[in-house]
């Protein structure tokens, strides 16, 4: 093994160089959000640790998803590192939903600002991690051959990072230009006047689509199970507001740490029944959390939204209802309409997506019932023997989202179990932290942890899991993993919690990625927490306050 190698950094073009260090004692996996701010608590702690990634550049997912389009739907205000005042005021957001180059460009400069790169290994992607029951290691091994140890593994490898395969027939035949959005080329590509399909309708192909459209002659949306779209507010941060959020650093942090998913916004404060079925009220909230665009509408509107049916469809008709505003063809306005509950799927947030069904040139395929049967050299053919020639393919056909990262790699954990029998009937962990089987493993967002703004849930992860790693070399463990019956709880609560929703009975009919249920074969279940960020930092805490009692340490 090497001590130090060259790798070429795509997004500087500088040659980094970086060290492999003998005394590395936790690796983590993935140049993030999530593994730069565990890089730093290591640091903090003075835990020798080293980033491993994939790709030649820092970002994780805000590297690959470079496809037009692409930014945050979270304001960048809280989309962003909230450990460093000084960071928080040395950078200024210039969007208040930033750009994926702006974003890209935050996570640089922090990675910069606290000399990071050193401890970062690009081009090497993880491909086997095993556990050495004798020594208490994991031993790692990676795409460019390299292989090391370590005593602590921790994935920073995000939610949506596993893109999903390309599941039709022929596709490798086609002969025009293909694309994913999940590893867009860096190089600009031109479609201008170019004929385009864009598979998939989930946050990735409703960005894209309107940029599309702007250049393209001809556009095709292949639509499978409609989104809810909720209103964007695309804005520019102006001089003065950048100054008001700079000055109120403390108070928008300690008001995300209050709300329920970590952003800096108030909840709604109010129940559906409170307002006594009284149209021009509801009409009035409505339209209020409406303009203020993004996910306000659903935290602002009513409390009980998730879990009382006449709310939630009351905000469905209302979204259904602006689509029809939008869509001037009444019958793509309809099929543009979903049935099923207000975040069964992962709303998304369009900027003109509903509005380029109005171009002439852009037009919506229902593959739901039509479904896509193959690509053909020249496009797409549909069940009933309908053909689409296309001069490109968009695919923005979603990730295994959660586990696909970690599955992917041949992860051995005790005495050699594999991750895929750990999870082979149910994704389970114990607070989205740690796995049963799987000693000395840490996720900074393992699935059933809590569903929260990402930077501000991974903060709070890369705190725990740096308590937790102090604690085993302080107190001379050498290992440490959750017992069986703690996961298990765990798992009983998140399904208690989801079961309780109005959207548990539909997610797999609509294919939520939030259930596995996007993923031929995958367990279906909630893969969140869903009560909430500050619940879940205080459980998470009082575990470590309470000196792990629901771990094995040895
Ligand atoms: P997604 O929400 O899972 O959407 C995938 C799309 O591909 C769906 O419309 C799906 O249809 C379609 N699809 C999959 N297989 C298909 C098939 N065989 N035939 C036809 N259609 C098929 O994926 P995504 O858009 O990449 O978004 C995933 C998540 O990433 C988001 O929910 C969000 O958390 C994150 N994300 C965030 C942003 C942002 O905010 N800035 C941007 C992009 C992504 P079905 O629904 O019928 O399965």
């Amino acid at each position: 093994m090497p001590d130090t190698m060259e790798t070429n950094d795509r997004n500087s073009g500088i040659h980094t160089a970086t060290n492999y260090k003998s005394d590395i004692e936790a690796l983590v996996i993935g140049a993030g959000f999530s593994g730069l701010r565990m890089l730093l608590e290591l640091r903090e702690r003075g835990v020798p640790a080293q980033i491993l990634e994939a790709g030649v550049g820092i970002g994780g997912a805000w590297y690959w998803n470079n496809y037009p389009g692409c930014r945050t739907d979270v304001e960048s205000s809280v989309y962003c590192m909230d450990f460093s005042e000084e960071l928080y005021q040395e950078w200024t957001w210039k969007e208040q939903y930033a750009t994926q180059p702006e974003v890209r460009e935050y996570l640089n400069y922090v990675a910069d600002r606290f000399d990071l790169r050193r401890s970062i290994s690009f081009n090497s992607k993880v491909t086997a991690a095993y556990f050495d029951n004798e020594q208490n290691i994991w031993h790692v091994r990676t795409s460019r051959g390299d292989s090391l140890s370590c005593r602590f593994l921790v994935f920073g490898t995000g939610f949506v990072s596993a893109a999903k395969k390309i599941p039709f027939p022929g596709f490798d035949t086609f002969q025009g230009e293909w694309y994913q959005t999940s590893s867009w080329p860096e190089e600009k590509q031109s479609l201008q006047g170019k004929r385009v399909a864009v598979i998939g309708t989930g946050s990735s192909g409703v960005q894209v689509t309107p940029l599309v459209s702007h250049a393209a002659k001809s556009v095709h949306v292949f639509q499978r199970t409609p989104n809810y779209i909720l209103r964007s507010r695309y804005e520019t941060i102006s001089q003065e507001r950048a100054t008001g959020l700079k000055a109120d650093y403390s108070g928008i942090w300690a008001r995300a740490r209050e709300n329920l998913m970590g952003f800096d916004q108030p909840s709604a404060g109010r129940t559906f029944s409170e307002l006594n079925g009284d149209a021009v009220s509801i009409k009035r909230v409505l339209d209020a959390a409406y303009e203020t665009g993004g996910f306000g509408f659903l935290l602002q509107v009513f409390d009980d939204v998730f879990t009382n049916k006449e709310a939630n469809e009351t905000m469905c008709e209302y979204l259904r209802e602006k689509t029809f505003a939008l869509v001037k063809d009444p019958e793509t306005a309809a099929r543009l309409n979903p049935d099923y509950p207000l975040f069964t799927k992962r709303p998304v947030i369009g900027h003109g997506y509903l509005e380029s069904f109005n171009k002439p040139h852009v037009h919506l395929v229902d593959v739901h019932a039509d479904p896509i049967n193959a690509i053909v050299p020249t496009g797409i053919r549909t069940a009933s023997g309908k053909q689409f020639d296309v001069d490109v393919i968009i695919y923005a056909l979603g990730f295994d989202a959660h586990t696909g990262a970690i599955t992917g790699i041949d992860l051995r954990g005790r005495e050699g179990r594999t991750i895929q029998s750990a999870w082979s009937k149910s994704i389970d962990t114990y607070q989205g932290l740690t796995l049963e089987g799987f000693p000395n493993m840490f996720m900074l967002s393992g699935p059933k942890t809590v569903l929260a703004n990402f930077p501000l849930l991974a903060s709070t992860t890369a705190i725990e899991i740096g308590k937790m790693i102090t604690f085993v070399r302080d107190h001379g463990h050498k290992a440490i993993e959750p017992l069986p019956e703690a996961q298990e709880r765990w798992s009983g609560l998140c399904d208690m919690i989801f079961n309780g929703t109005v959207m548990a009975p539909h997610s797999a009919r609509v294919n939520s990625w939030e259930v596995g249920a996007n993923i031929p074969g995958k367990p279906t279940g909630s893969l969140w927490f869903l009560g909430g960020l500050p619940a879940y930092t205080a459980q998470v805490a009082e575990e470590s306050i309470a000196g792990y009692p629901n771990y094995v340490l040895s």
